[in-house]
């Protein structure tokens, strides 16, 4: 299935090599691998085509012969001699028909289709993320605290400064793919050309190599060691929220960006307080007297106690909402939501003989069946 390159880029057989240019980038963008509608073996065959349609002598040939060749790697390895020669020498161009070493240009096609590749790589050796989780205590959450935490990571190298090169020496441009990260290679298969480019295994696809590699990390830029960060819980944070600690991850390969740390937040619980969002809920017994007739009590909330008066007369159950005592928004401090009380009238379960014959009184005030032989709660109690 040999394609006609012209039909490739939808180009014709006598366009200029302008418009063949402009043809080919209107399609590389569209078709670019990076892209949501890309297509990369679309893309690669656009960019076979405009190799050989962009080379005046490529193409005369191209016209002449048709498409019998064979693309050589665009390897260094394969070509003695070549090292420290951008394109052009080392680049073999294609053989054809046996002449080999047909000299092309490839710096246009390389600065359009790699760049894209070279952020692709820059994303690949970008530290790792970590995540680990972090304890506080509810007060912590509602509050934020500072938190002194370590962990072993990847970091970056001292000795190096993450360059992965010995103190003195240079960084330089990787002689295998000549700082472009990566290594095309065009196949020729029953099928037809395929063309393909992987990551250069001499500089991991940065593109750069340490001419003389540093000798504690031996040219990685990081090593494992345990690092110790401060880090800012935030007041309002709640259970299993996260905290990115942005740069805190591991660090990139030979200074490139690192990760990030992600804190999962675990809350502990509260004896008194419970919380849904920013409002924060406490239950607070009454006894009856206390309901029944009104009181002033003092309150405990986050902020220490508050004085809370109970109208008489207030049901088990009612809600008392203690305005700006819940937590506070993250990020606004100053912003909190509302502690909400609920009553519980707490019915005595032991009564003194005293108390007892008060409440018989209070019973037969108010024109109430009260009395109940102890019998009969012996029996209710055995039957359950
Ligand atoms: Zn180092
Ligand atoms: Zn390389």
């Amino acid at each position: 299935m040999a394609t006609n390159y012209y039909d490739v880029l939808g180009v014709k057989k006598d366009s200029s090599p302008e418009e063949i240019k402009r043809a080919y980038r209107k399609l590389a963008h569209q078709y670019h691998p990076d892209k949501d509608k890309g297509n990369e073996s679309k893309f690669k065959e656009i960019n076979e085509a405009y190799q050989v349609l962009s080379s005046s002598e490529k193409r005369q040939q191209y016209d002449q012969y048709g498409q019998t060749f064979e693309q050589a790697q665009r390897n260094g390895s394969g070509f003695g001699g070549a090292a420290g020669s951008p394109f052009g020498a080392d680049f073999g161009g294609f053989d054809f028909a046996g002449q080999g070493g047909v000299d092309c240009d490839l710096g246009d096609i390389f600065s359009d289709i790699f760049g894209g590749q070279q952020q692709r790589s820059a994303r690949r050796n970008r530290g790792i993320d970590l995540e680990m989780a972090i304890n506080v205590s509810f007060e912590e959450a509602v509050f934020g605290v500072e938190k002194t935490i370590t962990l072993e990571k990847q970091d970056t190298c001292k000795t190096c400064n993450g360059s992965g090169a010995e103190p003195g020496t240079k960084v330089i441009t990787c002689p295998k793919c000549h700082g472009q990260g990566q290594i095309r290679t065009t196949r020729r298969t029953i099928f037809g050309n395929i063309a393909s480019s992987t990551t250069c295994d001499r500089c991991d696809g940065m593109g750069k190599i340490p001419e003389k590699p540093c000798h504690t990390c031996g040219g990685r830029g990081v090593l494992r060691q345990e690092k110790t960060i401060q880090v800012s819980i935030p007041a309002g944070i709640d259970n299993g929220q996260r905290i990115r600690i942005t740069g805190e991850g591991e660090a990139g390969y030979r200074g490139s960006q690192p990760g990030d740390l992600f804190l999962v937040v675990n809350v502990s619980a509260s004896k008194e307080f419970t919380r849904d969002g920013i409002t924060l809920q406490k239950e607070l017994p009454l006894s009856f007297t206390q309901a029944a007739l009104g009181t002033k009590l003092m309150v405990k909330t986050l902020d220490g106690d508050i004085e809370l008066k109970i109208p008489a007369g207030t049901q088990s159950g009612t809600i008392m909402r203690v305005k700006s005592k819940g937590v506070p928004h993250v990020g606004q401090p100053n912003k909190r939501g509302d502690l909400l009380i609920t009553v519980r009238v707490i019915v005595p379960s032991k009564l003194s003989k005293k108390e007892k014959e008060l409440l018989k009184q209070l019973g037969e005030e108010r024109g109430e069946t009260v009395e109940v032989d102890e019998g009969f709660w012996k029996n209710i109690k055995d039957t359950f």
